[in-house]
């Protein structure tokens, strides 16, 4: 199918961007890397009357680390592969990049936006989940304000947000991981680049000693939202002990509630977020461990 006709613009300046947001609010839609909002607009599922392509927009396709706020800043229109390599993100906050391996086909990737992803709230985005995990910041403006919206208050369910119609993600702040930290992502999905019917990431940081000193777990692709699981975070806390790392995770099922459709039973996607967290907590603390050893 081809799309409903719309008026299309490419702003230079964001300023010019949010004019327009705020001139045409809900008629509009932001084009980021179009990989959600181009199929949508052909199935005509999406038919909006303004289509604002953002991607001339200057100052958002940097990773800036601020040591003096020990966090990573990463603009709207960073591609998930750049997210993979960045040697900022793979010092500071390596569980993004971990994520962003995950995601689609290699086309995705190469056009694909942080920004993008997260506006478009998937259950099983990697990005949510990630981003979700760190307790990361979204930063957002309109015409004539800003704010900084943390992820917990910013997804409202199933490709829901707390954007208003004139508003427009312009970074996602993280805080940096703490040395001795390791991160994995583990997720199970049918095919090879399809969605996960469900995902989990775990963001690990020991002491000296290799007791678990932070742990941060959240698991996706189950509720309508990417979710923390703030009880397996507990936990583990103080734990050195494998056995222990798979008791901690099987209270996953205490944070969700999982939806049954016909990809999978709510069952089947309790146990696979209760043994992808077990796994990802593992290859975090492995890795962690090898952090300790290198610090
Ligand atoms: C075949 C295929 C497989 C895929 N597999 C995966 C996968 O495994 N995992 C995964 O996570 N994703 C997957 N995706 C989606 C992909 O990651 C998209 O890139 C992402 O979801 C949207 O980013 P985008 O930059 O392409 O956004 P767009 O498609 O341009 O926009 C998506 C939505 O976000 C809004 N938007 C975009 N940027 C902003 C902004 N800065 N501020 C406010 N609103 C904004 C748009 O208006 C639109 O509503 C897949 C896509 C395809 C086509």
């Amino acid at each position: 199918m081809k799309p409903a006709a719309f008026e299309y613009v490419c702003p230079d300046t964001l300023e010019e961007a949010l004019s327009y947001l705020d001139l045409w609010g809900d008629s509009a839609k932001i084009l980021a890397g179009g990989q959600s909002l181009v199929p949508l607009l052909n199935m005509r599922l999406a038919q909006p009357q303004y289509i604002i392509d953002i991607n001339r927009l200057p100052g958002l396709s940097g990773i800036t680390r601020h040591p003096d706020t020990r966090t990573v800043e990463i603009g709207a229109l960073v591609r998930h592969h750049q997210l993979i390599s960045n040697p900022i993100l793979l010092a500071h906050a390596s569980l993004l990049s971990e994520a962003a391996r995950y995601i689609g086909h290699i086309a995705i990737r190469s056009r694909g936006t942080i920004g993008g992803s997260i506006a478009h709230a998937d259950p099983s985005g990697e990005l949510p989940l990630a981003v979700t995990a760190l307790r990361g910041h979204l930063k957002v403006r309109s015409r004539h304000s800003q704010r900084t919206i943390p992820i917990e208050d910013f997804f409202g369910g199933y490709y829901m947000t707390a954007l208003e119609p004139n508003e427009l993600i312009y970074a996602v702040e993280v805080l940096e991981s703490p040395i001795r930290t390791g991160c994995a992502v583990k997720e199970f999905q049918r095919r090879h680049g399809d969605f996960a019917l469900a995902s989990a990431a775990a963001a690990i940081t020991v002491d000296e000693s290799g007791a678990v000193l932070q742990a941060r777990v959240a698991v996706g692709g189950v509720a309508p939202n990417a979710v923390t699981c703030s009880k397996v975070e507990e936990a583990l806390c103080g734990q050195t002990n494998n056995n222990q790392f798979s008791l901690a995770a099987e209270l996953v099922a205490q944070h969700i509630d999982p939806p049954e459709d016909i990809q999978a039973s709510a069952d089947y996607r309790r146990h696979l977020a209760i043994a992808l967290a077990a796994e990802a907590i593992d290859s975090a603390y492995e890795r962690a461990l090898w952090a300790k050893e290198e610090a």
